[in-house]
């Protein structure tokens, strides 16, 4: 049965039912042939049950495959999540890139700052633009969210209209760039709109999100009414912040030090792309001793307890330049993304040990979220008016809620979806009709591996329960040629009853080897495993768990 026939077909391959890692791609033509765009390539940060690995990237196979059928890669906008991967994953893809001036700024900031990174040619679009990629007609749609040059993508193709909302929330005062773009919105829902593939973040908030004018006013208070230092910490991405805590702290004349190397970058971008203008220069972190107390205030880097970031060095007194101490004030300007809060609080208990105020949003509206609450949700379905509505960008409830809403809302078609679902949208039905390869690599160290190796399995079970390390040397007859070498990792030294677990580990082998008769001995693989099973079952008789055990048995 061949159907030649055209399609418009949708693919997220990561961001949907987890936090970040969003890359979605558009495919037309049949299925035999379909010519792709790719929409954001980006990150999600790992958490204590990856050790040893910081990020985690959407797996690209697919787009390595069909990389001669992709017209390039539109980036929304700078966040990690959104295009956190593009240093790692570009250099296979190699298309062209598509991004808004401040986007694209802090992409070639982030590369030169990265040694090794090969520099990626941006093709510079302006805010609102147009560009045409195969068959995919792209308009930009400017959007408030918290990090300059949010776009949404109305993505024209002769099958219908499809709005890729990128992240966005309403924001009548965004303190920076222009608000939501609601007339070209409406015109889009006028002109007929196939799907919305939207943001669902907070499809579980009820009502509206603040503005950030209403944070940046709270800011200004506790800054002008601070008896002595003020650190910030927020995102360093989030610009508008920056320029409401430099606007306070210019206020009542205090000078602004930015603590932090993703601060000073992205500091930097803003000033060259205009987002700084008229703010007085930051100040470099070791003038920050010389200040007087209620003359500066510190933005550090931090907000999600990053151990290595300024904010836990300083929580810690290990920072070389800053320290807080008592009559100090420390606001954090941002809300844990789940999964850090340990860290979060591990910084925060450190600062008021320190006798430090700490403010969060917790008691004050020092945070807003860049994400549509259910009122914003209802207010962008009734602009655009999608025959389809495809939550993406969340976890599986938020997502759920976000599918709900638009029913209810009165989309008739609503398609949950999963990493690696193909979806038609257009003709016909909506459907997922088919599966890509989809996965995850983390990034470990320098490499990038497949998640699905025993890299992350292996460390986890080594720190859990630690190691055991054999040798033997055999003679010839099967004999010891020397004293086995026995060393413990990670293993508590004595059993309960006092005994060093090393002599226990040592015994164990030496009792296995001389009960096995001559015969066996002759064959190396059998008795490493008799050894290897017979000290784990010791050890885990004394200890109630099974450490990794590792036997070499070499003959001489
Ligand atoms: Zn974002
Ligand atoms: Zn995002």
């Amino acid at each position: 049965m061949v159907r030649p026939t055209n399609e418009l077909v949708f693919a997220p391959l990561g961001g949907v039912g987890e936090i970040g890692m969003n890359l979605a791609i558009y495919g037309f033509g049949d299925q035999r042939s379909r010519q792709w765009i790719i929409v954001d390539v980006g990150v999600a940060f790992a958490g204590d049950d990856l050790p040893g690995i910081d990020l985690i990237l959407p797996d690209i196979r697919y787009l390595v495959e069909e990389r001669k059928n992709i017209f390039g890669i539109v980036l929304t906008h700078a966040h990690e999540d959104h295009f956190g991967a593009m240093l790692d994953l570009w250099p296979r893809l190699k298309l062209p890139v598509y991004a808004t001036p401040f986007t694209a700024a802090l992409l070639q900031a982030k590369q030169e700052s990265e040694p090794g990174a090969s520099p990626i040619p941006v093709n510079v679009i302006p805010l609102g633009g147009r560009f045409t990629l195969g068959p995919f007609e792209i308009e930009l749609v400017s959007m408030a969210h918290s990090i300059p040059e949010s776009n949404g993508l109305i993505i024209r193709t002769p099958l219908g209209s499809v709005l890729h909302t990128g992240d966005w929330k309403i924001d009548p005062t965004p303190i920076i760039g222009p608000p939501t773009d609601e007339a070209k919105l409406r015109a889009l829902g006028d002109a007929g709109c196939l799907a919305l593939i939207g943001d669902s973040t907070n499809a579980i908030r009820d009502g509206r999100s603040p503005s950030e004018t209403d944070v940046a006013k709270t800011l200004a208070d506790l800054i002008r009414s601070a008896p002595a230092r003020v650190g910030v910490t927020t995102f360093a991405s989030n610009v508008a912040r920056m320029r409401a805590v430099a606007e306070a702290a210019a206020a009542c004349g205090r000078e602004v030090v930015l603590v932090g190397r993703s601060m000073e970058r992205i500091a930097q971008v803003a000033r060259e792309t205009g987002y700084l203008d008229g703010i007085n220069e930051f100040r470099s972190v070791d003038i920050y001793g010389h200040l007087p107390p209620d003359k500066v205030v510190a933005l550090c880097t931090g907000s999600q307890g990053e151990p290595r970031a300024a904010l836990a060095r300083i929580a810690a007194d290990a920072h070389p330049d800053v320290a807080f101490g008592r009559g100090d004030r420390v606001i954090f300007s941002s809300r844990a993304i789940p999964g850090n809060e340990k860290l979060i609080m591990r910084v925060i208990n450190g600062l008021v040990t320190q006798g430090v105020e700490v403010i969060t949003d917790r008691t004050h509206l020092v945070h807003v979220s860049g994400h549509p609450r259910r009122a914003e949700l209802e207010e962008m379905l009734g602009w655009v008016r999608p025959q389809i509505v495809v939550p993406v960008h969340g976890e599986a409830l938020h997502m759920a809620e976000h599918g709900d809403l638009a029913r209810r809302a009165g989309v008739g078609k609503v398609v949950p979806c999963r990493d690696g679902d193909l979806v038609r949208l257009a003709p016909g039905d909506p459907e997922i009709v088919d599966e890509v390869p989809a996965g995850r690599l983390y990034k470990d160290g320098s490499l990038l591996v497949d998640a699905a190796q025993r890299t992350v399995a292996d460390r986890r079970r080594l720190g859990f329960a630690g190691m055991i390390s054999v040798a033997l040397a055999l003679t010839e007859r099967g004999d010891l040629a020397a004293d086995p070498d026995v060393h413990l990792f990670g293993i508590p030294e004595t059993a309960a009853d006092g005994r060093p677990m090393a002599d226990i580990a040592y015994d164990a082998v030496t009792e296995t080897f001389e009960s096995l008769p001559r015969p066996r001995r002759r064959d190396p693989e059998a008795v490493a495993e008799a050894i290897r099973r017979a000290v784990r079952a010791k050890i885990a008789a004394l200890w109630n768990k099974k450490p990794t055990c590792h036997v070499q048995v070499l003959e001489v």
